[in-house]
């Protein structure tokens, strides 16, 4: 028993330390960790650089607030308008507080064009679990139970131009168009290129805001800095969290076009956000992908356990799809497989399964060529075995009722 509230089914396991792609837990036990703290450790565990860099901050800085300025954060802002091509940026401290951000953004904008501005989202959207976030998200587990809702979203079907085109001609006051261009949490669906350019199209012939949430697919974890720069479009509104800190909190709003300088002093705010140490961690987590190439990296280790797991599994029977970008991987399979976390926690493997029956794997970054192959070695008995037994126990049911 502990004084936690119930929030989580957590594996009956703690680490305490990490290095590179490698976790140990409290018995000394070695675990090669395939989800990276859910996208957020892309440089691995214990980088050398960073673990400098950010001894040197807090010994130095962490917190002033944003009374004053911040220089840290204005490089930061910088380097992510550099990469992107946009214009300005909110740091905030999580995925769903950049998100908050972004919605407000919208509605603002939509308060000085004189409507209530309407966003289109997208089924199997995961946007946090805020009461905005969570209301543009469209998990119905998730948000069972917290009703009554904020209002000002239509859902649609995920890839699908003409449910966008449909759903603005239904509703005069639609202003934005959001959707993630890989969608992690709803099962590592990943948009076609097409779509998304149709969508930049669309957007610009209305007057919406194209609005990208790279929360986990951004940072270079796709092998691009962001994921829809695979498209070559530019978004008006992009967010992101997770990578950008390494493991210290931090989400950024950023904006461009006709979505800059929609904000205005005491629009939108934040105690933490934006703080010497996050923002140091951010500048240093985007030097070091860059010096040591690991958007390159991710492309290879991401086509190595893709072509691995596609060796061994694609003949498989209850194997539906595997397929990703860069290290954003799911395997999806005909059935639920939740157990298959626990068994590859024994194996030595961290994974996770989302919506029920999408394996899926986030592995750091900095991932070598042995620990790819060995993902694979690791887990593609576990899922033979899983979908070999329930066939067993079928084929047994069937026969004894026959
Ligand atoms: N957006 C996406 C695409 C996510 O994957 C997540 C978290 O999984 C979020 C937003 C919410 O981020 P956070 O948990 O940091 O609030």
């Amino acid at each position: 028993m502990t004084h936690l509230m119930n929030t989580y089914n957590r594996l009956p396991i703690a680490f305490t330390h990490g290095k590179g792609a490698r976790l140990y837990d409290e018995q000394g036990n070695e675990y090669l960790d395939a989800l990276a703290g859910i996208a957020v450790n892309g440089l691995g565990h214990a980088h050398p650089r960073l673990t400098a860099a950010l001894t040197e901050q807090v010994s130095r800085l962490i917190h002033t607030s944003n009374v004053y300025r911040v220089r840290e954060q204005e490089t930061l802002a910088d380097r992510i308008c550099a990469l992107s091509g946009m214009q300005e940026v909110f740091f905030a401290n999580s995925g769903s507080e950049a998100n908050e951000a972004a919605l407000k953004l919208v509605r603002f904008l939509g308060y000085k064009r004189g409507i209530e501005a309407q966003t289109i989202v997208m089924e199997r959207a995961w946007h946090g679990r805020t009461l905005a976030t969570l209301a543009a998200t469209g998990s119905d587990k998730a948000r069972k139970g917290f009703d009554p809702f904020p209002t000002g979203f239509v859902s649609v079907r995920y890839n699908d131009i003409d449910a966008v085109q449909r759903a603005g001609d239904a509703d005069s006051r639609v202003a934005a168009v959001w959707l993630e261009v890989l969608q992690g949490e709803g099962g590592i669906y990943v948009a076609d290129l097409d779509y998304v350019r149709a969508l930049r199209r669309l957007c610009d012939d209305r007057g919406w805001l194209l609005m990208i949430d790279e929360v986990q697919s951004g940072i270079g974890r796709t092998g691009k800095w962001f994921a829809h720069q695979w498209a070559g479009i530019k978004p008006d509104v992009m967010t992101l969290a997770k990578g950008l800190g390494s493991g210290v909190p931090v989400g950024a709003c950023v904006a461009a076009g006709p979505a800059a300088g929609v904000f205005g002093p005491g629009n939108h705010g934040t105690t933490f956000g934006g703080g010497p140490l996050a923002m140091r961690s951010g500048i240093e987590t985007l030097e070091i992908i860059e010096k040591e190439r690991l958007m390159e990296n991710a492309v290879a280790q991401g086509d190595l356990i893709i072509g691995g797991l596609k060796r061994r599994l694609a003949a498989v029977r209850g194997v539906t799809q595997i397929r990703g970008m860069g290290l954003m991987i799911g395997i999806e399979l005909d059935r639920p497989c939740g157990e298959l976390v626990r068994q590859a926690l024994d194996a030595g493997l961290l994974i996770n399964v989302t919506h029920d029956n999408v394996i899926r794997m986030l592995p750091p970054l900095i991932l070598s060529a042995e620990e790819a192959e060995l993902i694979v070695e690791r887990l593609a008995p576990l899922i033979v075995a899983l979908l070999r037994s329930q066939s067993d126990v079928n084929s047994k049911t069937t026969a004894k009722a026959a």
